[in-house]
């Protein structure tokens, strides 16, 4: 287990691109940290330069305190986990996952211990003679982990292992996997477009967009604090609505005027509030915060109803409520109230 911090990291590819600017990340020994953003935020291209892969075109990479900016992939401590599970086809499990030890010179007992101890931890003993192609995708995937991990590498760098698997076994080997960092101990960077893998997987989850990043928290706080529209969208679903300070907590905004539990920080320009956090009233309270539209349309999901709301701004859109229970129909007029302490303000 290792520390890994990159500093000051751009890179900027040969046709002119800037696909990173200015990453600073430190992740903890034995840290288990995703990258989270779209497609094209640049996940892979971090993941890539933090391996060495990719030269950085400007900053610093740390691994175990030790400068590793110029150092090659095979120099890094490193190993690299792919979506293509880049197995050799003509090996079979075992080989596959001693490959990396035999080429490295490793001695012969310390190979055989390591092997017997991984096809164990991975659960793929009866299946050590077969090659690659006999093996289902999670079985697959299994033996790429093993092989990553036969190095006894510092710092694992994931690439979305898990976007070939269905989504039962997608959960199943997720918890493998972070049952196997906990067992092993390795420091762990895991590349994902899929929110919710990242809220369940991480210690912390690093949030990117347009090769920068957004905003790094524990997954409850990127969840009930998001910094910025974006994280506050693309982390869960977010209302998001322009508002004006009008000093002490209050805003006013194209919903009226509301009162906010904490001022906004100056350079927010949004309220943001997610679609669990409000209450339905009745239609003539007239109280803090009650907020009144019409129901456009509705959407069962089973625990909840999401509802879309037309307000009285026509410009600002829907808005998206969940009412558990009985939910109003369509075309009904609706009174909801946006408890103070639940409007969030984010930039
Ligand atoms: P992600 O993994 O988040 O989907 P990537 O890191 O693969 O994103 O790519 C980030 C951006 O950099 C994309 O716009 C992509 O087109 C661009 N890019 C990736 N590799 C190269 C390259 N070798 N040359 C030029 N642009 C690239
Ligand atoms: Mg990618």
């Amino acid at each position: 287990m290792a520390s890994l911090a990159a500093k000051g990291i751009s890179k900027v590819f040969e046709d002119g691109f800037q696909a990173l600017t200015d990453i600073d990340l430190v992740v903890e020994p034995g840290e288990f940290v995703t990258l989270l953003g779209p497609s094209g935020c640049g996940k892979t291209t971090l993941l890539k330069t933090l391996a060495g892969f990719y030269d950085a075109t400007t900053g610093r990479i740390e691994i175990g305190g030790t400068d590793v900016t110029a150092a090659p992939p095979e120099k890094r401590d490193t190993a690299m986990c792919f979506q293509s599970y880049a197995l050799f086809p003509h090996l079979t499990v075992a080989e596959n996952i001693d490959f990396g030890p035999r080429q490295a010179g490793v001695p012969k007992a310390e190979r055989r211990a390591r092997l017997e101890s991984l096809l164990r931890q991975v659960d793929l003993e009866a299946h050590r003679d077969k090659l690659p192609n006999r093996l289902s995708g999670g079985q697959q995937q299994r033996v790429a982990l093993a092989r990553a991990l036969a190095m006894r590498p510092a710092v694992v760098l994931f690439d979305e292992p898990l976007s070939n698997l269905d989504a039962k076994l997608r959960e199943q080997v997720r918890r493998e996997i972070r049952a196997l960092q906990k067992e092993i101990g390795f420091t762990a960077i895991y590349v994902t477009h899929d929110q919710s893998e990242a809220l369940a997987m991480s210690d912390r989850v690093v949030v990117m967009q347009g090769g920068r990043i957004d905003q790094v928290g524990r997954p409850e706080e990127i969840y009930a604090r998001p910094e910025t529209a974006f994280v506050a969208d693309f982390i869960g679903a977010a209302n998001l609505v322009p508002f004006e300070d009008l000093g002490g907590g209050r805003v006013k905004t194209p919903l009226g005027e509301l009162r906010a539990a904490v001022p906004p920080a100056g350079n927010a320009s949004f309220i943001c509030w997610r679609p669990e956090d409000v209450e339905l009233v009745e239609a003539g309270a007239a109280s803090e915060n009650v907020i009144r539209g019409v129901v456009r349309d509705r959407a069962y999901q089973g625990a909840h109803t999401e509802l879309h709301v037309a307000t009285g701004d026509a410009d600002l859109g829907l808005q998206r409520l969940h009412v558990a229970g009985a939910a109003p129909a369509e075309g009904a007029e609706v009174a909801f109230r946006l408890g103070a302490d639940q409007i969030r303000f984010v930039r």
